[in-house]
């Protein structure tokens, strides 16, 4: 007897096999960290979006198994139905306060937040525009909206000019700060100013700058991006601050707007408030520790001045993320899995994830990084 195929998953399986595009999972046996144990073996990590070192920070651990202890573990319902926490509050005020903005809103993931903000924003008739690069996230809650979907030339203005004459109004544009698999910036100034001119909103989602830039209080800090400039911020809470969730920041109309609209806010339970306490734990460190983001910008800058020298084929990045651009996926798998022989975890980034014949090492530094780390990986990239 065999199973019935309606849906063709074995060929579908074998197609992904053949392109070099199927993906496995890796099974760690450490916490998350710069350096991991995996199959019985040490590896440094240059995969992760730990950037500051939190994920295993003595402090957030410590912050979550006294919340879970003082609130339990799970959370019992959605925000609204009764899941919202006196830390679930104060972490939203708090992020409000780290990143200038009136106020915030938490959401279980940064997938669901943009989801959420563009579905509940946008009826018919209204339109969302979005670099060709955008996150995943932001594209699907443009497809789930009733909205229209225009993109445009990667961090191209003329582009996004063109198509916001085009566009019936309201129009929200949207996009990646620092772009998450090529590491450069919008330009974020100039787009506001844009926006500000044709009367549309601007949306930025700074899953990769939050903790990075402006001092770790993300790009409207570093980009000194007022209210106005940009109404809709969305951050994450699972990168740099090295936990999980995220989180929308705005007006207090948009905040309640949220609240009464957004379906993946409304209609999912809360997160636990021991993950709330450990977000709240990772925003003190950020507070107190401003070492941190000057180390990994210190280690951006030893690394790019390093591959520069070397001549490597990186793609210009002055963050956290620096892709080696490779093309060939089956390339890609080969120098990923030679760098893995030599302990070093980079992982090989390939379409759908990045536009076809475009596939990279995508090579994440971390404050957690030695300067050894550093000059050991580009030791190995220079052998290559
Ligand atoms: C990771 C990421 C998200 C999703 O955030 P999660 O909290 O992991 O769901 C959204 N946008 C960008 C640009 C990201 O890199």
């Amino acid at each position: 007897w065999i199973m019935s195929d309606p849906f063709q998953l074995a060929q579908r399986l074998q197609a992904r096999r053949d392109q070099h595009l199927y993906r496995q999972r890796r099974v760690l046996e450490s916490p998350q960290q710069a350096h991991i144990q995996c199959d019985g073996k040490t590896l440094r990590n240059f995969s992760s979006n730990d950037y500051l070192g939190l994920a295993n920070h003595p402090a957030v651990i410590a912050a979550s198994q006294q919340a879970a202890v003082e609130y339990g573990f799970g959370s019992g319902a959605s925000h609204l139905v009764i899941g919202h926490s006196r830390l679930h509050h104060e972490l939203e005020e708090r992020l409000a306060e780290w990143v200038g903005r009136p106020r915030a809103l938490l959401f279980s993931t940064g997938y669901m937040a943009n989801l959420g903000v563009i579905s509940a924003l946008l009826e018919r008739g209204d339109t969302v525009v979005q670099d060709k690069l955008n996150h995943a996230s932001l594209l699907d809650g443009a497809q789930l909206s009733r909205g229209q979907l225009q993109r445009y030339q990667h961090n191209d203005l003329g582009s996004l000019q063109q198509r916001l004459q085009q566009a019936s109004s309201p129009v929200l544009v949207a996009t990646d700060s620092v772009f998450s698999m090529d590491g450069d910036i919008a330009p974020l100034q100039d787009m506001a100013h844009l926006c500000q001119q044709q009367n549309a909103w601007l949306m930025v989602d700074d899953a990769h700058g939050l903790g990075v830039l402006g001092q770790g209080h993300g790009c409207l800090r570093e980009y000194d991006l007022s209210l106005e400039q940009v109404p809709v911020y969305m951050g994450t809470l699972g990168k740099a601050l090295g936990s999980y969730g995220a989180f929308v920041a705005g007006s207090e109309d948009l905040i309640e707007f949220l609240i009464q609209s957004a379906r993946s806010y409304i209609y999912t339970t809360a997160m636990p408030p021991s993950v709330a306490a450990a977000s709240l734990a990772s925003l003190d460190i950020l507070s107190a520790e401003p070492w941190r983001v000057e180390r990994l910008q210190d280690l951006i800058g030893r690394f790019t001045r390093g591959a520069l020298a070397m001549g490597l084929p990186m793609m210009p990045s002055s963050t956290a993320i620096q892709p080696l651009l490779v093309n060939d996926s089956e390339r890609a798998l080969q120098l990923s899995a030679q760098l893995l022989e030599r302990g070093l975890l980079v992982g090989a980034i390939r379409p759908p994830t990045v536009p076809a014949n475009a596939a990279r090492l995508r090579i994440t530094l971390s404050a957690a990084h030695s300067e050894q780390d550093v000059d050991d990986l580009l030791d190995a990239l220079a052998s290559k």
